[in-house]
């Protein structure tokens, strides 16, 4: 099987003035990564380009649950709701190490949000409608039996909790294994290689215009997908009436010894009634997500701001925690939601399903989650084929990779990243920054924020044989991790007070 340092190297070695391709996807976020996946499978010579590093977009910056979307039952959107959670199931049986069920507790605080039982109606559907097992049938907490649960908080006054189950991933592991069976199943990859303009011959898309080792390099393609995200206006407009409106999500990372939860929990913010979610993820406790326009610059990474900072933090009392403990770090992302020209929703209440529109010779793709990532790749080629330019697709066998790293006891620091996975990616994860390894191959930089600087030397010397840079290279690309770490972490006091 070719890694993707692999897959990277002999790319770029080949990537030629003229070189055609059945399928150019430009963008190596979930979106991208699933279309390239699906297309190699189906036999297309399929090359996915990438401006950045691999799920360096919204990809890496999302609340990571991959889930129904209880909110669209709320809201009455049944077949969405079921065809999300549907998805969920299927994610969770191609990769159960990737993602794991997770338990939620819906919280029911006096006076907010709807009342236990309408909720244990719509939870019990939610569970219905996804096909999960049995064991994952919602339950009833009572006060009593909820405070036995989160010892250490003390809860709000609470009528009980209704306990249900969602799943829980690591985005970023999810776009990079969806890459390596994309380069199982033949895809050519290539990062930090932006797609400069789109080439139209005739008034049509044949390629696309890249700068190749400083030099422009046309490529041509019997049918391009733009998979962008949130820029995806920045390579060709939306249908008439439409445009890309940034939301940013923001989310604080605390030390899972400082608020230790077995679930999730859901609760509806004092402020305004949203729900907002704390939960486990990878050694720590996650408090988000935020949800308003982002009226800076999208090309310049987002984070969380002050008052988003006070937002997230406004929950804690609702348990009981009245001294914040110190914030490790923090992300934000920005949703790609479509508004119409002329209407104003509040950001909460704008929906987030997907849009494809095309032209000829691109199909162009924005918006949607990474739960029905599949769906949407099974959407957007049936668009490219209904185009008519592509040859009939010639099906492969599935590839389903499982986990490649050895696995050892020995973690790095407080994280549940073991040395072995840390060696693993520095070798076959196709790194061209340190920030590449620290923060999207594993989450070092998340989960151990400032004190990732106390591993500095061991992780030098683990990964200098894998990476085989100099001593300059590395103190340079040191810099350049934190540089980038600070571009990415909230504003304001470190400790959140
Ligand atoms: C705060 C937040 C929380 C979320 N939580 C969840 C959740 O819990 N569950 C869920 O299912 N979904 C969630 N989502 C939604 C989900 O994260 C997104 O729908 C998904 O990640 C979008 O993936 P994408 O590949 O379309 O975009 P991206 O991941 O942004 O990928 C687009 C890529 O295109 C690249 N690119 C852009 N321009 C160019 C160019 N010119 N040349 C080459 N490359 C280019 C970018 O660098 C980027 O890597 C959340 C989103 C946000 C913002």
């Amino acid at each position: 099987m070719r890694s993707l340092t692999e897959s990277v190297c002999q790319t770029r070695a080949q990537l030629a003035d003229g070189q055609q391709w059945d399928l150019i996807v430009i963008g190596a976020g979930i979106t991208g990564a699933g279309v390239a996946r699906l297309a190699a499978q189906q036999g297309y010579r399929t090359l996915l380009l990438e401006r950045g590093d691999l799920a360096g977009g919204t990809s890496n910056f999302s609340s990571k649950m991959v889930h129904g979307g209880l909110r669209y039952l709320g809201q009455g959107h049944f077949k969405l709701t079921r065809q999300a959670a549907r998805a969920r199931e299927r994610l969770r049986q191609r990769w159960p190490d990737i993602i794991t069920p997770l338990p939620y507790y819906l919280v029911h605080h006096k006076g907010r949000g709807p009342g236990p039982w309408p909720m244990r109606l719509v939870l019990w559907l939610y569970h219905r409608i996804s096909g999960a097992a049995p064991a994952h049938t919602p339950r009833w907490l009572s006060p009593e039996a909820l405070a036995a649960r989160l010892p250490g908080f003390n809860l709000a006054p609470n009528k009980g909790a209704n306990h249900y189950f969602d799943a829980v991933c690591d985005d970023s592991q999810l776009v990079l294994r969806t890459l390596e069976e994309a380069v199982c199943q033949g895809a050519a990859l290539c990062h930090y290689t932006p797609v400069r303009r789109l080439l139209r011959e005739s008034g049509q898309v044949t390629g696309v215009e890249i700068d190749h080792q400083g030099t422009p390099c046309r490529l041509k393609a019997t049918l391009v997908v733009n998979a962008t995200g949130v820029w995806a206006d920045g390579l060709t407009p939306l249908p008439e009436g439409l445009t890309l409106r940034p939301l940013r999500g923001s989310h604080l990372v605390f030390d899972a010894r400082d608020l230790p939860l077995p679930a999730a929990l859901t609760l509806f913010h004092p402020q305004d009634g949203r729900v907002v979610f704390c939960y486990p993820w990878a050694g720590t406790t996650v408090l988000g997500t935020t949800d308003l326009d982002h009226l800076a610059d999208k090309a310049a990474p987002a984070r969380c701001s002050d008052q988003e900072r006070d937002y997230l933090l406004a929950i804690l009392p609702l348990l009981g925690v009245s001294q914040v403990p110190p914030i490790l770090s923090s992300w934000s992302g920005l949703r790609p939601i479509l508004a119409r020209e002329g209407q104003n929703q509040a950001p909460s209440d704008a929906s987030r399903e997907h849009l494809i529109w095309d032209e000829p010779g691109l199909v162009s793709v924005t918006g949607g989650k990474l739960t029905t990532f599949v769906e949407m790749a099974d959407e957007v080629m049936a668009r490219a084929q209904a185009q008519g330019r592509l040859p009939a697709p010639a099906p492969q066998e599935d590839q389903v990779l499982t986990q490649q790293a050895h696995l050892d006891g020995n973690l790095i620091g407080n994280s549940l990243v073991h040395r072995h996975e840390l060696v693993h990616w520095a070798r076959h994860g196709a790194i061209h920054r340190l920030s590449d390894l620290l923060l999207r191959r594993t989450r070092l930089g998340w989960v151990l924020g400032q004190t990732l600087a106390d591993y500095q030397t061991e992780i030098q010397r683990l990964c200098t044989p894998a990476l085989e840079w100099s001593e300059a290279r590395w103190q340079a690309q040191w810099q350049d991790y934190w540089q980038q770490w600070q571009a990415y972490h909230m504003e304001g006091p470190e400790d959140g007070r």
